[in-house]
């Protein structure tokens, strides 16, 4: 791996000038030697969640505390520049002893504080230390001590994953119980943040009937809970966004409570993904906690084939372009065959792992090396995830904090993609925005993903925005796509983008039309629209032209190529 890595950081510096992505600001120091104290350079002020750039996590499971040779991983840390440890520590599983006794402890654990002696040692090291925790399911015994903790069907029955309890995110659990424990985690290892693996609850395909849920739901609508899904029905919008709500409540409440206990620089940064409509389905607001955060732990951790390795650097630009491209993101990346098949003992094929983990670092991604267990028979897990952190190491001046230069931006936003995708979220949600980005990858155009309500704020630097059938846009987003325009701006639209508002309640038939020289009705997909530029609103794709051509790339004579 040595040689193709050198050939391509030379390459890299000397075509530092060309390359379409720009170092904006001297960032990090640890290029040199990757074992810098991320917690005592002195030379450095910045905060933590800035200079620690490469992460790793084993995930600890409950025979490791049998098992755990805390030496060899230290070493692990060491030999592969590791500057930032997630630890499990709470949740479903305490792997300390808690003095909470609902807290389930690891079989095996007896009065061991695995968490804390990782911590500990991870600290010495001069590492950042993110306690795990797994908030979202309880065993029996917490069950039937708090029976009204529970997410419960429309029958009353509670539900169940994996033959534990679901937990109910409006209940005591969520604003007492887990805030007691952070508290607990904090004051015992002073870890410098908190990620957490399934932090938000139910998801949005099974709506909670407990009485926490039914109080509240109506004391802030006025309203009963929906007993079916139904986009149609007001209510259930409501509910819908009530719930996008209550996640925000939970990152916020949080929040406060490590800042309070552990200081401003302690953070709970949760966890999110990358594709839109899974976030959708959890209730995770990308865009707002994306403006709460400091740093963004990213679960995406293998390509999958609806995608492929380039879904990694679009999920980069995506989040970074939220959160902003001075901050860290960086992102689990399975060592270990996950996906389909999924064979979580063994490991994945290198020039797997590497692809990925190099189309990430491509979007502004940082590498954070994910290993299930602390022993594993199949000793290719230990091999792959070194030299790409070194490489990561010695290439970070152009792989972080780097602002890309893109003239064209694809708009996408959650309510488009929950109020016009409705129960059918990647056919009709995902794919036109897949379309789109895909044929500008194999076109060699460079985009960037833009925010519907960032479209003033991000459209400034771009000539074309490519609305991937938009169908539920606001007023104002409307508003900020007419004065794109109207200051020479080009448009791409396809399909019903514009027609709805953004509840998909009330049509708007033509809105964004006029805007055209040609209005057709609808436009199917990407393919079809490519090859009607004519119906592009003006000017005309011109910077594309001209990105087109410095790329020596042709317009498909086909759109079936794209
Ligand atoms: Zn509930």
């Amino acid at each position: 791996m040595s040689s193709p890595h050198e050939t391509r950081r030379v390459f890299l510096k000397k075509s530092a000038a060309a390359t379409t992505f720009l170092a904006v600001a001297d960032f990090a120091t640890f290029a040199t030697d990757p074992a810098v104290s991320v917690k005592t350079n002195s030379s450095d002020s910045r905060p933590w969640y800035r200079r620690a750039l490469r992460w790793g996590q084993v995930n600890i499971n409950e025979r490791d505390p049998q098992r755990y040779d805390i030496p060899w991983w230290r070493e692990y840390w060491k030999r592969t520049g590791t500057q930032g440890v997630v630890i499990n520590a709470g949740g479903i599983v305490a792997y300390y002893p808690s003095k909470f006794p609902l807290h389930y402890r690891a079989a095996g654990l007896g009065d061991r504080d695995l968490y804390g002696e990782l911590a500990q040692a991870a600290h010495k090291d001069g590492l950042a230390v993110f306690a795990r925790m797994d908030s979202n399911r309880v065993h029996e015994d917490f069950f039937h001590a708090h029976p009204d903790w529970m997410a419960r069907d429309a029958s009353g029955e509670p539900y169940r994953d994996t033959g534990l309890y679901v937990t109910c995110v409006n209940s005591p659990y969520y604003d007492d119980y887990i805030p007691s424990v952070l508290r607990e985690i904090i004051e015992r290892s002073h870890p410098e943040g908190f990620a957490d693996n399934n932090w938000n609850g139910l998801d949005q395909r099974s709506i909670c009937f407990c009485e926490n849920c039914q109080r509240k739901f109506h004391d802030k609508t006025g309203q009963s809970i929906p007993r079916a899904r139904n986009w149609d029905d007001p209510v259930f919008r409501q509910w819908i966004q009530w719930n996008y709500e209550r996640r925000l409540e939970v990152w916020d409440l949080f929040n406060r409570v490590t800042h309070e206990v552990g200081g401003p620089d302690c953070l709970w940064a949760g966890m999110i993904g990358g594709v839109v409509s899974a976030q959708c389905q959890r209730f995770r607001d990308c865009r707002a906690l994306c403006e709460r955060g400091e740093i963004m732990m990213l679960d995406e951790q293998v390509r999958v084939n609806e995608t492929g390795f380039q879904h990694n650097g679009e999920v980069g630009k995506l989040i970074h372009g939220l959160l902003g491209w001075d901050k860290v993101v960086p992102e689990s990346m399975a060592q270990y065959q996950g996906g389909r098949p999924n064979f979580r003992l063994t490991a994945k094929p290198e020039p797997e792992v590497r692809l990925w983990m190099l189309d990430g670092f491509a979007g502004g991604i940082q590498p954070w090396w994910h290993i299930l267990g602390a022993y594993g028979m199949d000793r290719r897990l230990y091999k792959t995830a070194g030299p790409l952190l070194r490489w990561h190491a010695e290439n970070q001046e152009y792989l972080v904090n780097r602002r890309p230069i893109a003239t064209v931006g694809v708009v996408w936003s959650q309510q488009n993609q929950d109020y016009h995708g409705r129960d059918n979220p990647e056919e009709i949600g995902e794919h036109p925005r897949r379309g789109w980005v895909n044929a500008l990858t194999r076109a060699r155009i460079p985009y960037l993903p833009v925010h519907a309500d960032n479209i003033t704020r991000d459209a400034d630097k771009l000539s074309v925005l490519i609305l991937p059938d938009l169908a539920a846009m606001s007023a104002s987003q409307i508003e900020a796509v007419k004065k794109f325009v109207a200051r020479g701006g080009s448009l791409i639209a396809t399909g019903d983008t514009s027609r709805c508002n953004e509840w998909r309640a009330r049509h708007q038939r033509a809105t964004l039309a006029a805007r055209f020289r040609r209005h057709s009705g609808t436009v199917a997909n990407a393919a079809q629209l490519s090859a009607t530029h004519a119906a592009i609103a003006r000017p005309h794709c011109r910077a594309a032209r001209r990105q087109r051509a410095a790329c020596n790339w042709r317009t498909p004579s086909r759109p079936e190529k794209l």
